[in-house]
């Protein structure tokens, strides 16, 4: 972390987990375990189905609401489809792009990736952008360019003043929900070399302020020492924002004075 220059934000993943009946517990939860959070932002992305609740839920917590996927066109024939609008009309004000599950089972790619982090920019959401690269790549030696080609196309055509907005999450596929971390360092090089990728994009300044999260099996044991890192500006968190000791645990490390 570096609170100098950026923001740390613990944003917390449910994937396709929680009944909407199962938010206001949850968030009741939380709240008591974290009454403030004097250093990070902290958000949770959650279904659609929950999306109301969760706002309803947060709104006195200064929690962010975020969604984990958005279409990229403004409105039209998409069925089973939801806008950037939908979600800002609710009080969604982030949202997830590109995580690799969706990558995998749903055939993102970094150009609709790329499409997606316009359409959520304008709408004024928070797009948080997740790159990574699998054990295979990781095992060629490849990771470093890989992720740099996918930071470059998802960010095509973004202007500096834009990037304001843009978190970006260094999510190792072989990390995420596999109970196997990168180590702090790993985690470090592959956020720091991200940074450099920006700062050749974008500058010193853009990039100095950029939130640059890991995430992969990221609990309450681990996050002090991957948010020590110099490069690592939070978590996006999957299992382990599920639970809210878990959760709170988390954030309460990116908390510490
Ligand atoms: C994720 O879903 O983005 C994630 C990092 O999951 P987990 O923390 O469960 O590995």
């Amino acid at each position: 972390m570096n609170r100098k220059y950026r923001k740390t934000v613990i944003a917390g993943n449910w994937k396709m987990n929680k009944l909407p009946s199962e938010v206001k517990p949850f968030a009741d939860e939380l709240k008591t375990l974290v009454p403030k959070q004097k250093w990070c932002d902290v958000v949770i992305c959650a279904p659609f189905v929950d999306l109301p609740a969760a706002v309803k839920a947060f709104r006195d917590a200064k929690v962010g609401v975020g969604a984990e996927n958005l279409n990229e066109n403004e409105k039209g024939a998409f069925t089973g489809e939801v806008s950037a609008n939908m979600l800002t009309d609710l009080g969604v004000k982030y949202v997830i792009i590109g995580h690799s599950e969706r990558r995998q089972y749903y055939g993102e790619t970094d150009f609709s990736v790329n499409a997606k982090v316009h359409t959520a920019l304008e709408a004024g959401l928070n797009p948080i952008v997740c790159v990574g690269e699998s054990l295979e790549q990781r095992e060629k030696g490849i990771t470093l360019e890989l992720i740099a080609l996918q930071v470059k196309t998802a960010l095509s055509g973004v202007s500096a003043d834009k990037m304001r907005r843009v978190i970006i999450a260094y999510e190792p596929i072989w990390a995420i929900g596999t109970g196997k971390t990168a180590t702090a360092e790993q985690a470090n090089e592959v956020c720091s070399a991200i940074r450099g990728v920006i700062r050749d994009i974008y500058g010193a300044r853009v990039a100095r302020s950029v939130t640059i999260q890991y995430g992969g099996s990221m609990n309450e044991k681990n996050a002090a020492e991957l948010l020590a890192q110099p490069d690592i500006d939070g978590g996006l968190i999957g299992g382990a924002s599920l639970v809210p000791e878990k959760f709170a645990a988390i954030i309460n490390a990116a908390n510490q004075d």
